[in-house]
């Protein structure tokens, strides 16, 4: 769908996050390469004047295809040594959007999300029901035990490893688009979901504000709606890095939970917060020449 004309013309940005969940020993140059990889996949769509959620989406695909992040080929394992994967995905021009949850037989849940978003009627579709729907448009299925990794393996029984990914993006034309993809939490209870497939906790875009995705405690992201929250910060006090940090806080105190989010603002202002020890984040705006990783 166009964008309003009327708006004027305004700087790119997109953030990409990698998951509240990482420890610092867990192997940071890979989780560098990753998220900057994803965002330079988001910004060669973004820089050539592409679409805010074409950019989201490429971002979190490519976080998606990655073995070393929980969301796609990374997932996390439930009880049951099964993947289940929520998405969401989110336009802010007229708060387009569209989820799934508990899916495991696609590779791109977030892609997924988007048709959810563009060819139903609907915002969240399950398990099954999304399964079918994937085969209906044409979305490959795939054999969940190639989602099974080994290092999941390894985990499950160490138990509670987090690291969901996700993008936040603005357009030339004013858009704000968000996107968050995961394989939930270790060990989870199947039929578990969390709120990265629910919009308003875990993903949230409004134009006229700016755009979120959130990582961390998903029940504790949930209690507070927090994505939504962050952007009403935003408009209370007008500043990226206040209304992240506020947000996290939000998260730790009234949420009992941790974990972290990135934010964009209406005119392209990045920032991030975080409570836990590490969150792998990339930067990309035309100011940069290369992406930057503040972590
Ligand atoms: N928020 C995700 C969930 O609870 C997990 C994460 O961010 O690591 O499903």
């Amino acid at each position: 769908m166009a964008p309003p004309r009327s708006r004027p013309r305004r700087v790119p940005a997109l953030i990409v996050h990698g998951g509240a969940g990482a420890t610092p020993t867990d192997g940071r140059e890979e989780l560098r390469e990753g998220v900057r990889r994803a965002v330079l996949a988001g910004w060669h769509l973004l820089a050539e004047g592409g679409r805010a959620l074409d950019a989201v989406e490429a971002a979190v695909r490519a976080l998606e295809d990655h073995p070393r992040f929980n969301a796609g080929q990374g997932s996390v394992l439930t009880a049951r040594g099964t993947v289940e994967m929520d998405a969401s995905i989110m336009e802010g021009d007229r708060l387009r959007c569209g989820a799934v949850a508990a899916v495991s037989r696609v590779s791109n849940p977030v892609t997924l999300a988007r048709r959810v978003m563009e060819d139903t009627p609907h915002v969240l579709l399950v398990a099954d029901g999304a399964h079918a729907f994937a085969r209906e448009v044409g979305v490959p299925e795939i054999d969940p035990a190639t989602l099974v990794t080994e290092r999941q393996r390894a985990r499950l029984a160490a138990a509670g490893a987090r690291g969901t990914v996700g993008a936040v993006a603005l357009d030339r034309h004013g858009t704000a688009a968000a996107a968050t993809s995961t394989g939930g939490i270790s060990g989870k209870r199947p039929g578990r979901v969390g709120d990265s497939a629910l919009v308003g906790c875990g993903t949230y875009a409004d134009s006229t504000l700016g755009a979120a995705s959130c990582t961390g405690d998903g029940e504790a992201i949930i209690r507070v709606v927090l994505a939504r929250r962050a952007l009403d910060y935003l408009k209370e006090a007008d500043d990226p890095h206040y209304a992240a940090k506020v947000a996290v806080d939000l998260l730790v105190e009234e949420g009992r939970g941790g974990g972290g989010l990135i934010l964009v603002d209406w005119r392209g202002r990045m920032a991030y917060a975080h409570s836990t020890p590490l969150m792998p984040v990339a930067l990309m705006s035309p100011a940069l020449a290369e992406p930057e990783l503040p972590f």
